[in-house]
């Protein structure tokens, strides 16, 4: 899987950080999104889809989820 995120679409919501920490954090200054890794492990990989479909700003994108 490879996913990517748009900060400036992200509306600061914070739900894509409690789906999956390991993947996702928040700005400490404006709490927009921030990519902890672009190829999550095969383990996170249904997290990673839950937080691309809740994420109210639709600003992550699934690139590649062929191996999941
Ligand atoms: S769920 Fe979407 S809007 Fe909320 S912090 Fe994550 S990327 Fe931003």
């Amino acid at each position: 899987m490879k996913v990517s995120v748009d900060p400036d679409k992200c509306v600061a919501a914070g739900l894509c950080v409690l789906s999956e920490e390991s993947v996702f954090d928040q700005d400490e200054d404006t709490g927009r999104v921030r990519l902890l890794t672009a190829e999550p492990s095969v383990g996170v990989t249904v997290r990673v889809r839950e937080a691309a479909r809740l994420c109210p700003a639709s600003a992550i994108t699934i690139l590649d989820d062929a191996t999941a």
